[in-house]
């Protein structure tokens, strides 16, 4: 972890204990870096790093909002993905997720600039709030309200994305920034809220799916391992970004219903509750900026990638001794 910097790459990465962290902390060590975590496991659990820590991963049980979590750490990398992720988080850690992307992600640009070590931050298709561009390319500037329930989320990534590219402008500081689309694939937190994991449990222990609206807005998804991949290829390769990092294959969320319905076999019914305030209408990467100077595309399918999910969902069932689990609701 800290300390003098060898031959194999050593890496941070903050909110390596949540559901996308863990899997990137996996690829990194299965490549040969040298892998240290910090997180306060506010929303992540220390669970999904079962793997990395069998394979030499460091735990650091931190906030990075603390001036002095990082003091005397050194790495040549440095993954910033620590930030609350659910639109179920944005009305219950409003000023957490907005001090996590601002004075948090500071932090890291500060130890990035003294150490002189790459950084890439973790930001989001909610840049682009409920987009009139679709799909979105990175050089759409967005559609966001500002002062809704949703900005504490969207405009701490903005701000956050903003903050990377002044401490470039001004120090040098080699940064990377991904745009994540909505992602899913085991160690997602089965009461975490996201439409995943609320139809699987929900079809699972027979309740009806939870379709927000009407159920014709969409999204596109892409699974984990993709995701990580993308994320190191990033932060490998030579471009600052912003760069989208997301499945474009584009579905409704009746659609989804429907699929969800198809992997477990039954017909569990939809109920329609309210449309939450400002949820975007619709979502969709365009990738070419990954494909062209990233050389990567996701290559996981949808229906794949839900298989595995409903895998990690059913052992989740099972390991609780009520054997219950209850979807949190927007
Ligand atoms: P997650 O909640 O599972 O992981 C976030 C991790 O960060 C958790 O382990 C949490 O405990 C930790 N954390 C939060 N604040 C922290 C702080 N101040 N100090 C230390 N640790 C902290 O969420 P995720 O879905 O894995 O998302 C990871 C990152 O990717 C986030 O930055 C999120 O904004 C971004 N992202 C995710 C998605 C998605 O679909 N999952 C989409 C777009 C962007
Ligand atoms: N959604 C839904 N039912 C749920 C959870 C989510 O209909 O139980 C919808 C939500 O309104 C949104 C989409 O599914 O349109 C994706 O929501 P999620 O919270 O997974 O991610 P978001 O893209 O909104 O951040």
């Amino acid at each position: 972890m800290s300390g003098v910097k060898t031959q194999q790459k050593s890496v941070l990465v903050a909110g390596g204990a949540g559901f996308i962290g863990s899997h990137l902390c996996d690829l990194l060590l299965a490549q040969g870096f040298r892998v240290t975590v910090v997180d306060n496991l506010i929303t992540g659990r220390k669970q999904n790093l079962q793997t990395a820590l069998s394979q030499g991963a460091e735990f650091l049980e931190r906030d990075i909002n603390d001036p002095q979590a990082l003091q005397g750490l050194e790495f040549d990398q440095i993954y910033n993905l620590a930030s609350p992720a659910s639109p179920v988080d944005f009305s219950r850690l409003p000023v957490f997720i907005m001090n996590t992307a601002s004075q948090g992600h500071a932090h890291l640009l500060e130890l990035a600039r003294a150490t002189k070590a790459r950084i890439l931050f973790a930001s989001t298709s909610e840049v682009y709030g409920d987009p009139a561009v679709h799909p979105q390319r990175e050089d759409y500037f967005g559609n966001v309200n500002p002062i809704g329930p949703r900005s504490c989320y969207d405009e701490a990534k903005r701000y956050g994305e903003a903050l990377s590219f002044s401490y470039h402008r001004a120090y040098g500081v080699d940064i990377r920034v991904a745009r994540i689309f909505n992602t899913y694939g085991p160690r997602m937190r089965p009461d975490d809220g996201r439409i995943i994991p609320n139809f699987f449990m929900q079809a699972l222990q027979g309740q009806a799916l939870s379709v927000y609206g009407n159920g014709s807005q969409t999204r596109s998804f892409c699974y984990v391992s993709d995701l990580a991949l993308g994320l190191m290829k990033l932060m490998q390769g030579s471009i600052t970004g912003p760069v989208n990092i997301g499945n474009p294959r584009e579905n409704t969320v009746l659609e989804i219903a429907l699929i969800v319905n198809q992997l477990i076999g039954n017909k569990t019914p939809v109920r329609h509750l309210p449309l939450p305030e400002n949820d975007p209408k619709q979502r969709r990467p365009d990738i070419s900026r990954a494909e062209e100077s990233l050389a990567w595309r996701p290559s996981v399918s949808l229906e794949e990638g839900l298989q595995q999910t409903l895998a990690f969902f059913r052992q989740e069932l099972a390991s609780r001794p009520e054997g219950v689990i209850t979807p949190t609701l927007g």
